[in-house]
């Protein structure tokens, strides 16, 4: 509809207040659960994708109270005042769950997000974590068609989120507290594996706890040696090692303090990474592992929905149930009622 082109049109225009409401629009529409809305924002999509991608895009987790917000608040004025435009996303796993939230309170980020040069969006309500975690990768790229440069997701330290996140930013860091239990769990999750890089917050409470924490999770990140996350593979892409080791860095959002070394930080591994085609690279692995993981979770949908299947369904599950059909006959079957 016209109405979708001149959606396109002010989304891709100037900044101000038409193109912010034009993005919340086009981000509303991707989020209906409607089919005509899902089409129409499907066409939109497409038609912003080619102004999109020009963004760095930085994952942030860490669990409820590590200050996350504080963080971002202070790295996103900070940025601003270097010239960037920064959009805030974000993933609450507890959302898909209870239709509540642990990111959405209103009050957070007051300055930033009445600032004129960002954009601060809350998680998608509702819907299972693949599919919040859909819109909001979506929406990052609705921002980045409209020129917001640096795009911050960020999510809860809980559940499945941290790996959602990490597998649609440029860098993913973890917050974290300066007290060695919480940082035995994070690495027990696997999460610490997702990392780029650590950050050690509130540095200011108890500056030799911060210290002595960042002494362990370095240590335990070489132990790892980074093989968890694919996207750390030790090779660039012409086959020259990867320079980027996983750093810990400790800083106070509350005081602003350690915000410009930790841009330098974010800057340098952007500069490494680029000039070995890491970044390009991860982001290509992680458009095809999103197809697949979507392509995935649209069949199960599918073969849930299938009328054949759920007429089916009862019975072979009685018999699954009563050990009369081994489960893989009974699946067997269920999946030929496809063809
Ligand atoms: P979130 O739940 O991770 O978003 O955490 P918040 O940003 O809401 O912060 C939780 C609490 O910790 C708030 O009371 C913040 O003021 C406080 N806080 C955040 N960063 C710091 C810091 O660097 N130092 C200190 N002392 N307090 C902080």
């Amino acid at each position: 509809p016209p109405a979708d082109q001149a959606l396109v049109s002010a989304v891709l225009g100037p900044p101000g207040p038409a193109q912010r409401r034009a993005i919340a629009k086009t981000i509303t529409l991707l989020e209906s659960s409607r089919d005509d809305h899902r089409r129409r924002a499907d066409e939109v999509l497409n038609t912003l994708l080619p102004h999109s991608g020009r963004s760095f895009r930085l994952g942030i987790s860490g669990v409820p109270g590590v200050g996350k917000s504080t963080f971002i608040e202070g790295l996103g004025l900070y940025l601003i005042g270097q010239g960037h435009r920064v959009a805030v996303l974000a993933i609450d796993p507890s959302s898909s769950v209870s239709g509540g939230s642990i990111l959405g309170d209103k009050t957070r980020m007051e300055q930033l997000s009445v600032h004129e040069q960002a954009f601060i969006r809350p998680s998608p309500a509702s819907g299972t974590l693949g599919g919040v975690a859909e819109r909001t990768r979506e929406s990052m790229l609705v921002a980045e068609a409209a020129g917001y440069d640096v795009v911050i997701v960020e999510t809860v330290g809980v559940g499945q989120s941290e790996t959602a996140v990490s597998g649609m930013t440029d860098l993913f860091v973890l917050l974290q507290l300066p007290n060695a239990g919480d940082d035995l769990q994070a690495i027990k999750k696997g999460v610490m594996e997702l990392a780029d890089l650590v950050v050690i917050n509130k540095a200011d409470l108890d500056e030799a706890a911060a210290t002595r924490a960042r002494a362990q999770i370095t240590s335990a990140l070489r132990l790892f040696g980074h093989h968890g996350n694919p996207a750390h593979a030790s090779h660039a892409v012409d086959g020259a090692p990867v320079i980027w080791q996983p750093q810990v860095l400790q800083l106070s959002a509350l005081k602003g303090q350690g915000l410009p070394e930790f841009w330098a930080a974010v800057s340098r591994f952007r500069e490494l990474q680029a000039a070995a085609g890491r970044l390009a690279e991860r982001r290509r692995t992680q458009d095809q592992a999103w197809m697949w993981e979507r392509i995935e979770a649209g069949l199960k949908s599918r073969f849930r929905q299938h009328p054949a299947v759920r007429e089916a369904l009862p019975e072979i599950h009685t018999q699954v149930r009563a050990g009369t059909l081994a489960a893989s006959v009974a699946a067997r079957r269920l999946l030929d009622l496809l063809n």
